[in-house]
């Protein structure tokens, strides 16, 4: 029986029937087997999204998609899961979703709340349209010169593999309508911050801070924003009027929790590896590539690195909850655990598709264990990069801890096609490079979980 037949058997059996015979593969031999017989991240992220499907942060919907996280982790026998409580503020979508252009080229368009928006009320806001072709136009505009109007904010966002692009158009989302609102805007409406040519907006938080009254902020579809400029270009100074109907709630304080599990180590004194992503999304999709890939891939990894053999240190995963509204999650874990030394923290929230970087924020400090997991994933094709690993939303607990994080760089190309629109869905998730995600994800959290030394001095 050679390797892979092993680790086909493994990888179909529950944890509890491996004995120790089982178990003479390597590490690089199960990663190697990964690649083309992952089966846990795809059931997880198929289950979630069939069996629970959106899970807006905060809802009812959320705490289904916890509790269907618990039975998933428990049912392969992770251990020390909990579904640990926290407070939040929540803001639910609402019912209501319409813009429509009254002058001069009546039409429908196709928009959709910002999280975080304000609500109309059912009977719409009618009012002129301003067009600001960038953040940094709308913030040049004058205290109150935008006073009964609405404002509409571009920008130009562009396909890249690192998916750098999204702190260059981001901010039309991020801050578009606080400033807006600060100018004396009745309402904001954006160009969606994606890459696709479908009609569907993206969604996402905006964030009106302590200085800014909330109002409505809606994202067009990228065909619908396209229009809406062409609409100016051809009304020769005539003004354009737009009626607005957007209903979201603000349902003040419920209860959200982090779902967590454990592989637990060989030594438990030693500080875990924790390994993170979100289990809330957007009401208007699945929440597949957005991230219950991510929860499938990390907790996928764990389970791989305990077919070899029980790792020395603990491999802690966190399923962060109500991420996508404001990291009340990540905070709450950060809080509630800050003295629990972490070793290093991982995060995945970035779709499904393959990986390609890698990165640490310890090159420096512990030069050794950085060159050994980058020659390790060299044959999956991932790179070394030279930048300095700051991790993901769900892992502030590292930052505060300021401790060891690693980055696994994945390819953003078509990220934001999909990334908070109705079409984050399973068809989505391309298997063969979410096994590749899935084979990386293991060969690093397996050396990391079996190293001895400190992982950011190397002592
Ligand atoms: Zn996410
Ligand atoms: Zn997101």
């Amino acid at each position: 029986m050679n390797k892979s037949m092993l680790a086909l058997i493994a990888l179909s059996l529950p944890l509890a029937t491996l004995s120790a015979e089982d178990q003479p593969m390597t590490l690089e031999a199960m990663a190697d087997a990964t690649l083309s017989q992952d089966t846990f991240a795809w059931d997880f992220v198929e289950g979630i999204t069939t069996e629970v499907g959106p899970r807006q942060a905060g809802t009812e919907a959320e705490a289904r998609g916890r509790e269907w996280a618990v039975r998933w982790l428990e049912a392969q026998g992770f251990e020390n899961v909990e579904d640990e409580p926290f407070e939040m503020q929540t803001w639910v979508p609402g019912e209501v979703h319409k813009a429509e252009i009254v002058s001069p080229f009546p039409q429908p368009l196709v928009v959709q709340p910002l999280g975080g928006s304000a609500s109309t009320g059912p009977e719409g806001i009618t009012a002129e349209v301003v067009f600001f072709r960038t953040v940094d136009d709308l913030r040049a505009a004058p205290a109150g010169s935008l006073a009964g109007k609405i404002a509409y904010v571009s920008h130009a966002m562009t396909r890249t593999q690192d998916g750098s692009q999204y702190g260059f158009a981001g901010p039309a989302r991020w801050v578009g309508a606080r400033l807006a609102s600060q100018r004396g805007a009745v309402a904001t409406v954006i160009k969606s911050v994606g890459t696709d040519y479908h009609r569907n907006p993206h969604t996402g938080g905006t964030d009106f801070a302590d200085d800014a009254n909330p109002i409505p902020a809606g994202a067009l579809s990228l065909p619908d924003a396209a229009n809406l400029e062409r609409m100016f270009e051809r009304a020769n100074g005539r003004p354009i009027t737009m009626k607005l109907t957007l209903t979201p709630q603000d349902l003040g304080t419920t209860m959200s929790g982090n779902v967590v599990g454990e592989i637990v180590g060989r030594d438990p004194s030693l500080p875990p590896v924790l390994i993170a992503c979100h289990i809330d999304s957007w009401w208007n999709g699945t929440g597949a590539f957005d991230d219950g890939a991510g929860c499938g891939i990390v907790a996928a990894a764990a389970l791989h690195v305990r077919h070899v053999g029980q790792p020395l240190r603990t491999i802690r995963v966190l399923m962060a909850g109500a991420e996508e509204t404001g990291l009340w999650g990540s905070k709450a874990y950060s809080e509630a655990h800050l003295d629990e030394r972490i070793a290093v923290g991982l995060e995945s929230d970035f779709g499904a598709d393959r990986i390609w970087k890698f990165e640490s924020n310890f090159r420096e400090s512990n030069p050794d264990l950085h060159k050994r997991i980058a020659r390790a994933v060299a044959r999956f094709g991932v790179s070394a990069g030279m930048d300095v690993a700051t991790g993901g939303a769900d892992i502030n607990i590292s930052r505060d801890q300021k401790g060891a994080i690693i980055d696994l760089a994945q390819d953003g190309t078509r990220y934001f096609d999909l990334h908070h629109t109705p079409d984050d869905t399973l068809d989505k998730i391309d298997p063969v490079q979410l096994r590749q995600n899935v084979a990386v994800w293991t060969q690093v959290v397996g050396i990391l979980a079996n190293e001895p030394k400190d992982i950011q001095t190397g002592k």
